[in-house]
This record gives structure tokens, sequence and C-alpha cells, in this order.
């Protein structure tokens, strides 16, 4: 992630005119409106702290969990130096997954604030509580399968049990992959609003993470393949939309400290 590439472009209000390397108070030199803020409401040092903090407390552990398929593919593979094979994979999936959980819940809570607007606030609020709550529904359903599944005396009790939980195996990663998707959305119309020039590097990669998020669910379906690089997919798309919103917030306060000084 460079963000040295990014830098600041802004227009007024009223006409559109590029304002760049203007400062506030200064006219707009095309129709004459008073420059009253650089960006928008939350393009102040203390909220653009906020959430360059928070974008990165959410990115680092989405490309984190990427050593759980990493070991998994060890593991696997002919050397394996532990010799319980899959259990530093399970035992690194046990810590890492709940801990990204709950960062990205706790980011995306903390980037709900007063100055991205009442709708955006909600939007962040309200996904993360449906997110972390899909996640402890999922760590419910699966401790619960194996416990029917283990106490069924039948083949047919077996059976019904397995059918039955097909719903929650539909239903919860579907839940999981629209709240990220809406908050992809929300954090991309953080980006548009800042007006930040990216590079074309963070402007396609940006794009990918948000187009490949789509992408997840249809792919989590698939046993084995999928269900290997789904989760995959899933963390690097949302590393990446997290991580563009810190090169954005971090672009501005640079640019905020130039402009101040
Ligand atoms: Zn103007």
């Amino acid at each position: 992630m460079s963000a040295a590439s990014t830098m600041l472009s802004f227009h007024c209000s009223q006409c559109n005119y590029d304002l760049a390397h203007r400062l506030v108070g200064e006219l707009c030199p095309e129709c004459g409106t008073r420059i009253d803020s650089i960006g928008p409401r939350w393009w102040d040092s203390r909220c653009l702290a906020r959430i360059s903090r928070f974008a990165l407390l959410a990115s680092i552990p989405c490309y984190a969990l990427l050593l759980v398929p990493a070991l998994f593919l060890v593991e696997i593979g002919y050397w394996s130096p532990w010799g319980w094979r899959g259990m530093p994979t399970l035992f690194v999936f046990f810590v890492l997954l709940p801990m990204q959980v709950c960062a990205q819940a706790i980011a995306t809570w903390k980037l709900g604030i007063n100055e991205v607007g009442e709708a955006r606030k909600r939007l962040l609020r309200v996904f993360a509580l449906i997110r972390l709550s899909i996640f402890v529904c999922a760590v419910l359903t699966i401790v619960l399968y194996f416990y029917f599944v283990l106490s069924s005396q039948t083949n047919l009790m077996r059976g019904g049990i397995e059918a039955f939980f097909l719903l929650p195996y539909f239903l919860l990663p579907l839940g999981a992959v629209i709240c990220d998707i809406v908050v992809s959305r929300v954090l991309v119309s953080l980006r548009r609003e800042s007006m930040v020039k990216m590079s074309v590097w963070q402007t396609v990669t940006g794009r990918i993470s948000r187009v490949a998020l789509y992408g997840v669910y249809p792919l989590i379906l698939i046993p084995i393949y999928g269900w290997f690089l789904a989760p995959i997919i899933w963390t690097i798309a949302m590393g990446g939309c997290f991580g563009e919103l810190w090169v954005v917030a971090r672009a501005a306060q640079r640019s905020s400290s130039a402009n101040t000084a």
C-alpha cells in the first residue's frame, strides 16, 4: 500500500471548479463562493485520525487471516514439523478468526461517527452488529451440529439433522457477505466524497476488492475448492476495502496538515 502517491483534489460545491492548492476562506475564482472547508465534514484532523486508526484496525487482521490457508497448505503437504496434522491450522484459525471478526465489528462501529452523516452512521453501526451476531450464530450452529450428529442414534436421524442444518449453511454466509458488501459501499462513498486522487493501482485494487465480494457467496457454496478459495478472496477483499479508506484518511491528514502549515 503506497500512500505516497495520493494527492488531494477538491472542487467548488457550487460550480465544481477545481480548487486544488486553495485555502479555506479564499473565494472560488470561477463563481466567487467562499471556500468553507477543504472537504466533507469528517475532513478534520480529529475525525481523520479516528478513521485512519480504525480502518487500519480492520484491515490488518484480514491479511493476518491469510496465515490460515498458508499453514493449511504446509500441513497438507509432505512436510509437517508438528506431527499433528491439521492442528496448527485449526488452532491459528480459532484464534485469528474471532480476532478478525471482533476487530472488524469494533472498527465498523467506531467509523460510524456523526461527521460521516446520519445515514452512513446508522448503516455502519447496524451492519457491525448484524455481522457480529451472524458470527455468534455460526459458532452456535457448528457446536449444535456436532452435538446432534454425534448423539444421533440412526442414519435416518442423522440425515434429518443434516437436512435441518442446510438452512444456516446457506443463510449465514449469505448474511455475512451482504453485511460486508453494504459496509464496502459505505466505505467507498467516503472515498468518493473525499475526492482524494488515488493512483491507478489503488483505484484498480479498490474496485477489484468490491467486485470480488459479490463472487464470494456463489464460490463458497462449491465444496472443497470453493470452501478454500472463497474465504481467501473474502478476507483480501475486505482488507482492501478498509485499506483503501486508510489510504484516503492518511492522504487527507497529510494534506490538511500541509494546509494549516
Ligand atoms: Zn465555484
